[in-house]
């Protein structure tokens, strides 16, 4: 179907394992081979073999404007075109800082890395600093990157797999990471009253088991235990940050926690990642007070702050407003009585259930050979989306009606055909 895609896919397997740089990118629970993807423009993304496509992947998350957005181009063009890194302190990054601490409503001080997982694995790191306790609370489903106190009943690709917990992470490591439900306040409670927990980390809407809202009163829940008994909350916002509201999730839910992980959107499609918080935690990071070890060669790197503060910089009140409008238009469109579709803005997930989906043990009860055939049938007809029934996938400012419009004929006639 796709004979040039299908050659470079296989070029890639020699030289890569899987053919991928991120394992949660193989087609293994959809089957067939991936496109190779040569042009993104908008909402749309090309391969090498010449299918259009609608993409509701947007490189997971980050192209929160769409793809190669002309004044994202530019600035990181100009910034390249002056010193493409220097490791020191540049303007860009006090710049995309104070927007960062301006509008995260928890968020006094921020350090910038290259990724999420550098992100959660310093706000662990920190948390355990300054509590002096080594234990930390996370939940089935949630991922939080690939470091090892979190690929412990971790959600996406590993789900995906099958196999949960990775080979290679030590025993001892993982003892120190305990798993509760999403969704389920009483029973981190009651392993907050049991164990000496340094943090309770959390998606304030999970995004890797699928789509998953908070359930009412879940994310207080949490920050009045983590209060009570002296834990740190930490709300990981790689994907929730800038996506779900101008100040993240925190904002939307009135939540405010100890310290915030960012990544994805802040970066608009360059690597980056972040964490900040209050000053009580964040004034420990070196080279401050207890000084927490942290550190990147390239943190903070100028193209990707210039990229960040392009695509966040000009998100307003109107951009999130016309955001859940295109999200929910696209809900709307993809409902169904066979299946479940959650949603909060514009982020999604079409479950193959017909039950609501409110922790991991619910997600796991999906059609997921449905999904595939699914999957495959959207494909065929031109809409591009992430291969596992366990991700989120993003509606971006630059998809028009015609290109929701397009994925929901191609959703109508895919049901059709798969039956
Ligand atoms: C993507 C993601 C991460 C990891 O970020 P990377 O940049 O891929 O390392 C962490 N937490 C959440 C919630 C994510 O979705």
């Amino acid at each position: 179907m796709l004979p040039r895609s299908r050659e470079a896919f296989a070029e890639a397997q020699r030289y890569m394992p899987g053919g991928v740089s991120s394992a949660a990118r193989a087609f293994g629970p959809v089957g067939g081979d991936p496109p190779i993807l040569a042009v993104g423009e908008g909402a749309r993304v090309r391969d090498i073999d010449g299918n259009d496509y609608v993409d509701l992947v947007m490189s997971w998350g980050p192209l929160i404007r769409g793809h190669a957005v002309k004044d994202v181009v530019r600035a990181i063009a100009e910034t390249a075109a002056k010193g493409t890194s220097f490791g020191a302190t540049t303007e860009h990054e006090t710049r995309l800082a104070r927007v960062v601490v301006d509008r995260v409503p928890s968020v006094e001080l921020v350090r910038f890395t290259n990724s999420g997982t550098e992100a959660t694995m310093a706000a662990i790191r920190v948390a355990r600093g300054v509590t002096g306790r080594e234990k930390i609370v996370k939940f089935a489903g949630c991922w939080h990157g690939h470091a090892d106190p979190f690929l412990i009943a971790a959600g996406s690709s590993a789900l995906s797999l099958g196999r949960p917990d990775s080979p290679g992470v030590p025993a001892e490591v993982a003892k120190l990471t305990l798993v509760a439900p999403y969704n389920d306040a009483a029973a981190v409670e009651a392993l907050l009253k049991a164990h000496e927990v340094a943090a309770v980390i959390v998606e304030p809407v999970a995004g890797n088991m699928g789509c998953v809202p908070p359930a009412p009163g879940f994310l207080e829940g949490l920050r009045d235990t983590c209060s009570r008994f002296g834990a740190c909350l930490i709300l990981d916002e790689v994907i929730t940050g800038f996506r779900v509201a101008r100040g993240g999730a925190q904002e939307l839910y009135r939540v405010m926690p100890d310290l915030t992980t960012m990544g994805k959107t802040i970066g608009g499609g360059l690597p980056v990642g972040a964490f900040g918080g209050k000053r009580k935690f964040m004034e420990h990071v070196a080279p401050l007070g207890m000084r927490v070890s942290q550190g990147g060669t390239l943190s903070g790197n100028p193209l990707a702050m210039a990229a960040g503060l392009a695509t966040i910089g000009p998100l307003d009140e109107k951009a999130y407003e016309a955001l859940e409008e295109k999200g929910r238009y696209l809900a709307e469109g993809l409902k169904h009585a066979s299946l479940t579709v959650q949603r909060v803005g514009s982020m999604m997930t079409v479950f193959f259930t017909d039950r609501p989906v409110r922790n991991l043990a619910d997600a796991e009860k999906c059609d997921t050979k449905r999904f595939a055939r699914w999957h495959r049938a959207m494909l065929r007809r031109g809409v591009y989306l992430p291969p596992s029934q366990f991700e989120a996938f993003f509606v971006s400012l630059a998809h028009e009606r015609a290109d929701l419009d397009k994925v929901i004929a191609a959703h109508r006639e895919s049901l059709a055909e798969i039956g």
